[in-house]
């Protein structure tokens, strides 16, 4: 078996999961006491698997670099959590969520880990509501659904727009019960450098104290990652400012293969860029796109008004106004994916119909759903006879009452009224569906080195489909790892406790504190994100919505000179000993500075368009992205080298057994 062993269980797709779990090897309970286990990250992910593993009795330790877990990117989640409930009775079920995430990810992901995901949903929403996570409820009591692009069904569970922070506020008081208890020790304001293999084996980290900046040794016998994306390799993204690559990216220099790095899902509905003076985007969550329509000026003479200010949106008629998304996909309609409503957007505005002064907007209009639901509420409430005045104030009660807080958050950042003009909405880095590579078991390349949630690459293929990445972290955390981790441990009961004196630990630190050295050491006069910035307009530019060979080949020229500069030029003030947020920053851009280049590297390699991943020379005469399954339905996975011009590429071929190959189409 070769070191990219997926590891997929024989037998039917839908009876693997539970003929695994039964083959497996358990710990039993009096060993566990005996094995640590650290958990890098306290998101959705890390913090559900660190909650479930000191439940079943490992000791574990948690490190974040913020100073609560509950302060993870997680909780910046929105709209909702996917689960094939079939609550809403409109045909769901496990296949099909399956189904929808293989197509969405545009056939580039594995068939039996995405099975399994589908049938872990629905006990994810029964473990939530059982720690009183307050999903959004219909009159009767029922939990309410909604839907989210790229699928027929209503199979969303959310909590308004905070769905993100009610989950984590879950697995946050999950893990305080095991805190409590003494089974979680956990490390806040600590980033882990680099991480330590002793025979091959993950067996600890090297992390440093953000506050007093000491370095510290930790060691366990498994080792598991949930680190979150790294969007902001783009400097503006809707990610947290600190979300970053630097612990996937130490382990993958440690020898953990990085899977389809230029795998990037860029989201439709963002606020547009304002200006230079920005450092952070805001995501206006895609629940939304059910009830907002989105259109930009049939003619050009109004593009041109309305950017001038001389035409107000709402002064348009309707037959003055594209609707593009229902033009082109009648079938979804404003529902489509986020990769091809993102890409139809940039059509447009590259077309000149864009509606904002950098002519890189379009409208998400709630109008006709105001209306919609304004009657419908009025006949529920036994109005007769109510006037367009009446059905107005009854039709935004509904949506407030629907996106309140969305709407009152565009509102506080364009200072303009939701309910009264159309949002302006363009596309901006959301979310990465590349990361570490991981086997069924989600065990990356390296032995005892696992990795879960946005920061491995295993389920969304080339385009995470809208409310999946919750699914996917919690379904990791708190029922996929509590197993697979249990039967790689089970052959560690007799290992007893992994020493810190060794000259394992001896050479990582010190490769940490030189690092550090290097970094403090630099005389130059240019600030961290001078480097960040700079690496950002490359890769929107070049390895963006849409990428080429020229441009992918240039981006990778220029990140490699740009890696040198930065190592040369960078200016770090302040000191090492203690807290410094520059030299924090520094060593994360210093990784970006890394993956960018590699990211482009895979691109070049991709020679098809697929998902997130669009090549200018592989599209359909439509437009449409323009796969090629002979020769590249397979997952890139980069075995690290030195420098990322010498990563070699292993390819997992994809199987498709049990779901036909097909162009998607969503017309
Ligand atoms: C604005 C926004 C809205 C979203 N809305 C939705 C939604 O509605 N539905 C949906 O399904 N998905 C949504 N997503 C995506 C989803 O929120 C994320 O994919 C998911 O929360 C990631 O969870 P995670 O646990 O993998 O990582 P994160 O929540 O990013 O957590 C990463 C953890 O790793 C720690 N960490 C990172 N590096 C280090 C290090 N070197 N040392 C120590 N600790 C480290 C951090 O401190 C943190 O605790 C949204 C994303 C954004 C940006």
């Amino acid at each position: 078996m070769g070191i990219m062993d997926s590891k997929v269980p024989k037998g039917p797709l839908a009876a693997k999961w539970t003929q695994h779990k039964n083959d497996i090897n358990l710990v039993n309970p009096a060993n566990k006491r005996n094995i640590d286990i650290i958990v890098v990250g306290t998101g959705l992910a890390g913090g559900s698997a660190a909650a479930t593993l000191a439940e079943l009795g490992y000791n574990v330790k948690t490190f974040c670099y913020q100073d609560s877990p509950r302060r993870a990117h997680s909780i910046a989640a929105q709209g909702g959590i996917n689960a094939a409930k079939n609550y809403q009775g409109d045909g769901d079920s496990a296949y099909r969520l399956f189904y929808d995430t293989i197509k969405g990810g545009d056939y580039r992901s594995r068939e039996a880990n995405v099975y399994r995901l589908a049938e872990e949903s629905t006990n994810i929403i029964d473990q939530c509501v059982a720690q009183g996570v307050p999903f959004a409820r219909e009159y009767g009591g029922l939990l309410d659904n909604r839907s989210f692009g790229g699928v027929l069904v209503s199979r969303t569970f959310y909590a308004k727009g905070q769905t993100g922070q009610q989950l984590l506020l879950g697995a946050y008081s999950a893990m305080n019960r095991q805190i409590n208890r003494g089974k979680i020790q956990s490390f806040n304001r600590h980033e882990m450098m680099d991480m330590v293999l002793v025979d091959g084996k993950a067996r600890g980290i090297i992390a440093r104290d953000l506050v007093t900046g000491k370095i510290e040794r930790h060691s366990a016998h498994a080792v598991v990652l949930a680190t979150g994306g790294y969007g902001n390799v783009f400097f503006l993204s809707t990610n947290a400012m600190g979300s970053n690559v630097m612990a996937a990216w130490r382990a993958h220099r440690r020898g953990a293969f990085f899977a389809n790095p230029c795998f990037t899902q860029i989201h439709p509905t963002c606020i547009p860029v304002s200006g230079d003076h920005q450092s952070k985007l805001t995501l206006m969550s895609e629940s939304l796109r059910n009830d907002g329509r989105i259109w930009v000026p049939k003619r050009m003479d109004d593009a041109i008004a309305i950017r001038e200010g001389k035409l107000k949106p709402i002064q348009l008629k309707e037959e003055d106004r594209d609707y593009y998304l229902e033009r082109r996909y009648p079938a979804f309609g404003n529902l489509v994916p986020r990769d091809v409503a993102s890409r139809a957007a940039k059509e447009r505005c590259d077309a000149g119909f864009g509606v904002n002064k950098t002519g890189e907007a379009v409208y998400l209009d709630f109008a006709a759903a105001i209306q919609r639901y304004g009657t419908e509420e009025a006949l529920t409430q036994g109005i007769k006879n109510a006037d367009d005045k009446e059905i107005t104030r009854l039709g935004k009660a509904v949506i407030e009452a629907k996106y309140g807080n969305l709407f009152q958050m565009y509102e506080k950042i364009v200072d303009e009224n939701p309910y009264e003009t159309p949002m302006m909405i363009y596309p901006a880095v959301h979310y990465t569906m590349g990361g570490l590579w991981v086997d069924y078991n989600l065990q990356t390349t390296i032995e005892g080195c696992y990795c879960a949630g946005e920061a491995n690459f295993s389920d969304h293929g080339a385009n995470r489909l809208g409310a999946s990445a919750l699914m996917q972290g919690l379904a990791d955390g708190y029922f996929v790892l509590p197993y697979t981790i249990g039967d790689y441990l089970s052959k560690d009961i007799r290992t007893g406790a992994i020493p810190t004196d060794s000259p394992e630990f001896d050479d990582a630190e010190k490769s940490v504190q030189d690092r550090l050295d290097k970094l403090m050491a630099g005389s130059g006069q240019n600030s961290v994100d001078f480097y960040h910035k700079k690496l950002g307009k490359i890769m929107w530019d070049k390895c963006g919505m849409a990428r080429n060979a020229k441009d992918l080949q240039d981006a990778i020229d220029e990140i490699s000179a740009l890696r040198t500069d930065f190592w040369a030029n960078v200016k770090i003030p302040g000191k090492a000993e203690g807290m410094n947020q520059e030299l924090e920053k520094a060593g994360r851009v210093a990784d970006f500075l890394e993956l960018g280049e590699l990211f482009a590297k895979d691109a070049l390699t991709r020679n098809e368009s697929c998902g997130g991943h669009f090549r200018e020379e592989y599209q359909t005469p439509e437009g449409e992205a323009l796969r090629d399954d002979e020769n590249f339905k397979f997952v890139s996975a980069w075995e690290y080298k030195g420098e990322p011009k010498d990563a070699v590429l292993h390819k997992e071929e994809l199987k498709y057994e049990n779901i036909e190959l097909k162009t998607r189409s969503y017309k």
